[in-house]
């Protein structure tokens, strides 16, 4: 450590360099708003102001042509929003930002390593970010691209949401996340590549990927429908493996999100503490209890399920392992969707991107509103309920900085033409994002 010291003993004796100028007041935007949606939940507001003060929010003023008392003028900027519909940026809770699933999907797990899925990804954030998803929960890719991808956005070296992630998912020998399912003469990965059994390695798998940088941790709980594994849907991970797993994560501030389709997965996820359960397939009346009881949120991630039974039509598109068991769990996602959404479950957005092309996440809510969920409940579970499983994202102080414009949040906003919250089939086609006050698309006719 002798080295280390001295180095940073001749950094701190360097002299500053920097002149000592007064800050340069933070660039001021007004966005005149036809209608503001600013807490999804809340009833919008007509003809008013949303005033950003660098990249948050400052206050809503009444009217089109307000302005705050103080700023300087030389530095505001107005963006016309007069007929359109502004709300917040929208928030995927389930995504894969490091891949995009297609026929050679298998092929290139064997040719391709985590610099390509990083660069790979630069070109999914943008389409993400383009589509007015603002925020993202990526909860399953190799940890060397997806966190690089991550910081590279949150230093604005390249476009995209904001970005929280797992890391790789914690998966058993043989279950959904072992990358080396369906291979021959593979090593058996270890702990350190997210596979683990027993309780000692599962502790190990959770502290290295945290080590590596994850916000949170994501593990597969029972099988999963894309693996190459005839391993069922049923529970994996064993009770006391599913304990180590959360109180780990826990311990270390982590939330846990559990893929689980399953009963049986999905009750012991629940009652290990996790925090999400991601598509939560074949739920019960327990599971429905234990949602409840534990107010754990519920992932539903029917665009999926509606694409693998799509891909499951296409000879050789899938292995035959994944056929079978598409075909058994996309059907049952939207009878479980609309009585976990009857029987008051916390719903947050999610979507699975990746399984289908990024930037086309939002057809979501069309499936969620033909499920049964009225659309401006859709948009809450795309913002604020979203928000609140998210937590804290890079760069923010704490919870309740995206998913609303209030005073203080991150000033990530979309317009659109019509209102969302009586169709939200308007929500496919934005017309302006914006990130931290900063334009990224703007379709507005000139
Ligand atoms: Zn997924």
């Amino acid at each position: 450590m002798l080295h280390v010291c001295a180095i940073a003993a001749v950094l701190l004796a360097q002299p500053s360099t920097a002149v000592d100028a007064p800050a340069p007041a933070p660039r001021v935007t007004l966005v005149r708003c036809g209608t503001l949606l600013a807490v999804p939940g809340q009833p919008p507001r007509t003809n008013c102001t949303l005033v950003i003060s660098g990249d948050r929010v400052a206050q809503v003023l009444d009217g089109l042509d307000a302005r705050p008392a103080t700023g300087d003028s030389v530095n505001i900027r107005e963006i016309d929003c007069r007929e359109l519909f502004v709300l917040p940026g929208l928030i995927d809770c389930h995504v894969h930002l490091t891949f995009q699933q297609s026929a050679d999907s298998r092929l290139r797990r064997v040719t391709e390593g985590p610099a390509d899925a990083a660069l790979r990804g630069v070109g999914y954030a943008r389409a993400t970010i383009e589509a007015g998803f603002t925020s993202v929960r990526d909860v399953g890719g190799p940890a060397e691209a997806i966190i690089p991808l991550r910081d590279a956005i949150q230093r604005g070296d390249i476009v995209g949401p904001r970005v929280i992630t797992s890391g790789k998912s914690i998966s058993v020998t043989g279950g959904h996340a072992d990358p080396t399912n369906g291979y021959i003469g593979l090593a058996p990965p270890t702990p350190l590549e997210g596979v683990a059994d027993g309780p000692d390695a599962c502790r190990q798998a959770v502290r290295h990927q945290i080590k590596l940088g994850a916000d949170l941790i994501k593990i597969t709980a029972t099988g999963g429908v894309l693996s190459v594994s005839t391993a069922g849907t049923a529970q994996h991970f064993t009770n006391e493996e599913l304990e180590a797993l959360v109180q780990t994560s826990h311990a270390m501030g982590r939330k846990v999100a559990a893929h689980a389709h399953g009963t049986d997965g999905i009750n012991a996820a629940l009652k290990a503490g996790c925090d999400s359960i991601e598509h939560a397939t074949f739920q019960d009346a327990e599971s429905i209890a234990l949602f409840k009881s534990t107010g754990a949120y519920y992932v539903p991630t029917l665009l999926a399920g509606a694409t693998v039974v799509e891909n499951a039509q296409k000879p050789g598109y899938y292995h035959r392992a994944v056929v079978a068991k598409a075909l058994l769990t996309g059907p049952a996602m939207t009878e479980t969707f609309r009585r976990a959404h009857e029987a008051g479950v916390k719903i947050a957005f999610g979507t699975d991107a990746g399984i289908f092309d990024h930037g086309t996440n939002a057809r979501e809510f069309q499936l969620m509103v033909d499920a049964g969920m009225p659309p401006a409940r859709a948009i809450i579970a795309a913002t604020v309920d979203a928000a609140r499983l998210c937590g804290r994202f890079p760069g923010s102080s704490g919870s309740g900085e995206v998913g609303v414009l209030a005073p203080d949040a991150f000033a990530d906003f979309i317009a659109v033409t019509s209102d969302p919250t009586k169709d939200v089939s308007v929500l496919r086609s934005i017309t302006l994002v914006a990130k931290g006050g900063e334009v990224i698309i703007d379709r507005r006719t000139k």
